[in-house]
């Protein structure tokens, strides 16, 4: 709980202070503040020994890596997405000039499914951008056989899926590339970053000079690049965030599993279960309301735990294509996206960070049973 006794969605995973001063004295020290710096470096290869990925390049936030991806893959025309997001994973085609075509999505895993991608293809399509949305692994085998078939490039917005892993092997080892976000509300933060996960050499190269200017030396420009840059003292703050991750992950499984025994007995509300063979990372506890059998509607609920000083967050509604820049397209009718709109309507992710404590997760509980 905070001081105003409030239980909040979520709380950052903070490193020590004191722990982190000693970086700070350091950053002083060496004058280097940011432009690929040993702290950068550090957490580069940290970040690709964790996440059991051979090349990871750093990003100032969670959205310049998407809209790099799609430069660096020269993605043009239109790509399929899912309407089930947040509204960047959209937002970095249109700054691309690129369409937006939304599918629907699966109730069971709430990723776009794949069996609706095909229809949507048309001549102009060049690419899948699909999200891991709640860290919960797309059908990324389905995703690329239809990639093969027809030609096209995946990106995978894995924002919620630091950590996550397929039998013994990385998320983010699928599609061509896939993209990180370590904003301050995620698993792992590094108070605003994120990065883009490419899979050889030279693609890690053309990403690094995309997010410089484009600049490839001293005085040559390759690509009209941008800048998205990580610090030294942020790339500092992850190396010490990434050493108790892991232990914030743990925290996390437990208060799911302690949500989950307690809600599996209420009639009308429902949750996500963990997938054998996956590690999860616990990222976002989303129920979901059946108004008819729970006796309330979603949005009563909502107001209920914030009446009783309990935030929720309604995470994703409204869906990305109901929003004004995209409502005129084709594929955002409702009549094309039943799944995902009655998904929407239905959602709340209750409150989840490794700070909070059982006696929170016994006072959410409490106020949904009664
Ligand atoms: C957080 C998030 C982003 C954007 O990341 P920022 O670091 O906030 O720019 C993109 N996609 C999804 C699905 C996200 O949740």
């Amino acid at each position: 709980m905070n001081e105003s006794n409030q239980i909040t969605v979520t709380s950052p995973l903070l490193p020590s202070l004191e722990d982190f001063i000693p970086y700070l004295q350091d950053i002083w020290n060496r004058k280097w503040l940011t432009n690929n710096g040993h702290y950068h470096q550090e957490l580069e290869k940290a970040l690709c020994e964790y996440l059991k990925v051979p090349y990871i390049s750093l990003f100032t936030n969670g959205t310049l890596p998407l809209m790099t991806a799609l430069q660096a893959l020269r993605i043009t025309g239109e790509v399929i997405t899912t309407p089930y997001s947040f509204v960047a994973t959209t937002h970095s085609l249109w700054w691309n000039g690129i369409k937006p075509v939304f599918v629907d999505i699966d109730p069971v895993t709430c990723n776009i499914d794949p069996d609706k991608i095909e229809a949507a293809i048309t001549p102009k399509t060049t690419a899948i951008m699909p999200v891991h949305v709640y860290g919960y692994p797309c059908d990324t085998e389905r995703i690329q056989e239809i990639a093969d078939k027809y030609g096209l490039k995946v990106i995978y917005d894995a924002a919620h899926a630091f950590g996550v892993e397929v039998g013994e092997k990385s998320v983010l080892e699928f599609g061509d590339m896939s993209t990180l976000s370590f904003h301050a509300t995620k698993v792992f933060n590094t108070i605003e970053g994120g990065a883009l996960i490419c899979r050889d050499a030279e693609t890690k190269k053309r990403i690094d000079y995309l997010k410089n200017f484009g600049f490839a030396g001293e005085t040559e420009v390759v690509a009209p690049g941008i800048n998205g840059k990580m610090d030294e003292v942020r790339s500092a703050y992850g190396l010490l965030n990434l050493k108790q991750v892991d232990s914030a992950i743990e925290k996390r499984r437990k208060i799911a599993n302690q949500y989950k025994k307690s809600l599996q007995e209420v009639n009308g509300i429902s949750f996500m279960t963990d997938i054998q063979n996956v590690r999860h990372n616990y990222s976002y506890f989303p129920i979901f309301v059946d108004a008819d059998k729970y006796g309330m509607t979603r949005d009563k609920l909502y107001e209920k735990m914030k009446e009783n000083n309990v935030l929720g967050r309604r995470y994703f509604y409204p869906l990305i294509s109901t929003f004004s820049t995209y409502r005129g397209l084709d594929s955002a009718r409702p009549e094309n996206l039943p799944i995902a709109t009655k998904i929407a309507e239905s959602v709340i992710c209750l409150p989840m960070y490794a700070g909070l404590t059982g006696n929170d997760v016994e006072i959410i509980i409490e106020i949904i049973k009664n």
